[in-house]
């Protein structure tokens, strides 16, 4: 209940939080068995038993308040903590536990912090609104088995699909079979996840390619290594087979000049970590067939993955506006301030981590990569690039994966962190925050993204954008976009061009 996570009935059976699950057939016998209670209750266990006395129950709320106020904190979050508080008080008597149950949530559903947060639910539901129906695709072929490619293929097996995966290096291929055992060893329980397994198969030769209904390719960002890749796909593979890229940052219509058959081609742009972003791009293109189109967002939802139509512009919706929140950030190390104080400035405002830890996850080779393509292909200034960041890239400091980046990082991969010299402010939230507002924003006004609702549900689900404030546009409008504008034009007098606000927040309000 204080994760918020829904479990199986499986799970909840092994919980002992329903008292049991029966095949659909025997559901008659089951019903009845209920009711005329014959069947066997889960009672509390010895632990719950314990847990009814109130000094247990002190304690053990002590522990989980501690872990809650991690994961969710109290100002951010309040729901989690006001259960822990109930539980303790009156976990001993259920009448008290219901009554003052009723008075919390009357409490809690009123605020905005609540409202938002039920609004993310219905955002969520949009997004996979997009992608209803089934593509009927069944076999995916990878191309490129990299940090992406082995990320991807060992999803989508883990959600059904054959997958067939290959690089010209036995090393990357042998790194994604590996990689993808490890995620299985770990859902031991979980029998599809052996499944999954056999479903993976490294193909160093590309004979899956011939069969597949989808063949994704995630090579190195380099236009004319995967103008190479895509002449080979297009002879090869079937002729009513999608082909979609990966890319991050090339620009598509260039991808797709050399195509005989632009029109079975997309993008589908996944997010690093796979398994922890719901939120895929898929990318149209002037020349799109529309049901390469349909057929890649239902993929998406196959995969259980929330799809977002956008167009073919820099960087999309998400790294558009992710680039200028990281990239000034880096500025700010520039200016001397300190890395841990700039996050915890993010982290304050609710993001789940802050700009320089975030720089490093994704890998400093890549943000610098799609920094200096958005830089060249925006008609927007974006922050300079400090020539201490191309330094590092060029000495291998990638970031986490490589173990030393903008931050060291420790043999589990946990960035090692100084003590706080002083507390952040609210001026860096707003320097770092609202680049971010106003690219998206901007993103809105040339079409990329269809609306602002589809919009905030991306930057929740892509980037984990503060939830209980409901997206970037919802935050701006509950500020009040006045405000906003106003700072970002005291900024841009500080600060640059660079904050100079996008067209957008004028033209909403002479509408
Ligand atoms: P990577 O360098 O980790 O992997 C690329 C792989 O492609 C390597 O294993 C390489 O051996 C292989 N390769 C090289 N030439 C090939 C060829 N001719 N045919 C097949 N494979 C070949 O790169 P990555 O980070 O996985 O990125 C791959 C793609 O995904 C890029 O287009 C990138 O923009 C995009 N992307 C990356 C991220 C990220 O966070 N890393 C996120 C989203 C999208």
């Amino acid at each position: 209940m204080l994760t918020g996570k829904t479990v199986t009935a499986g799970k909840a059976s092994a919980l002992g939080i329903v008292d049991a699950v029966v095949a659909e057939r025997n559901i008659g016998r089951a019903i009845d068995e209920a009711a005329s209670r014959r069947m066997e209750r889960h009672g509390a266990g010895r632990i719950g038993d314990a847990l009814n006395l109130l000094p247990a129950r002190k304690a053990a709320a002590r522990q989980m308040r501690s872990e809650t106020e991690k994961r969710a904190p109290a100002r951010h979050y309040p729901a989690p903590q006001s259960l822990i508080d109930l539980w303790e008080k009156h976990g001993g008597s259920q009448p008290d536990m219901l009554r003052a149950e009723r008075a919390s949530f009357a409490r809690l559903l009123p605020m905005p912090i609540t409202q938002n947060l039920i609004r993310n639910f219905f955002l969520r539901e949009t997004l996979k609104g997009n992608g209803k129906g089934g593509s009927g695709i069944e076999r995916v072929h990878i191309v490129g088995a990299g940090n992406m490619g082995a990320q991807i293929g060992a999803w989508c097996a883990f959600k059904g699909m054959h997958v067939t995966i290959e690089d010209p290096e036995p090393q990357s291929l042998g790194r994604a079979v590996a990689g993808m055992h490890r995620l299985a060893d770990r859902k031991l329980h979980d029998p599809e996840a052996l499944r999954a397994k056999d479903r993976f198969i490294p193909d160093p030769h590309g004979d899956g390619l011939r069969q597949a209904d989808l063949v994704i390719e995630a090579a190195p960002e380099n236009v004319s290594l995967k103008g190479a890749i895509y002449a080979r796909l297009e002879s090869e593979a079937r002729r009513d087979a999608i082909i979609a890229t990966n890319t991050s940052s090339l620009d598509i219509a260039e991808l797709t000049s050399g195509l005989a058959r632009p029109g079975r081609f997309v993008g589908i742009h996944f997010f690093n970590p796979v398994s922890r972003l719901d939120l895929i791009e898929v990318v149209c293109h002037d020349g799109v067939d529309e049901t390469t189109h349909t057929r890649a967002l239902r993929f998406v939802a196959d995969i259980g993955k929330l799809p977002l139509p956008v167009k073919a512009a820099p960087g999309f919706l998400v790294n558009r506006a992710l680039m200028p929140y990281l990239g000034e950030a880096l500025l700010m190390i520039d200016e001397r301030e300190q890395p841990e104080r700039i996050d915890a400035a993010a982290e304050a405002f609710g993001m789940p981590v802050g700009p320089v830890e975030l720089a490093d996850q994704v890998g400093l080779d890549i943000c610098l990569a799609v920094a200096e393509s958005l830089a060249e292909n925006l008609d927007r200034p974006m922050p300079r690039i400090p020539e201490w960041l191309r330094a590092k890239v060029a000495n291998g400091e990638f970031g986490r994966k490589t173990g030393q980046g903008l931050y060291a990082y420790d043999a589990d991969g946990k960035p090692k962190k100084d003590k706080l010299r002083h507390d952040p402010d609210e001026a860096m939230q707003d320097r770092l925050i609202l680049p971010m507002v106003d690219a998206v924003a901007a993103a809105l006004e040339e079409g990329v993204v269809a609306d602002a609702d589809s919009a905030d549900a991306a930057m929740i689900f892509g980037t984990g954008f503060a939830p209980f404030r409901g997206g970037p546009m919802h935050y701006a409008q509950e500020r009040g976009r006045g405000n906003v504008l106003a700072t970002l034009d005291k900024l841009a007098a500080v600060h640059g061009a660079r904050f100079e606000p996008s067209r957008w927040w004028r033209q909403k309000a002479e509408a």
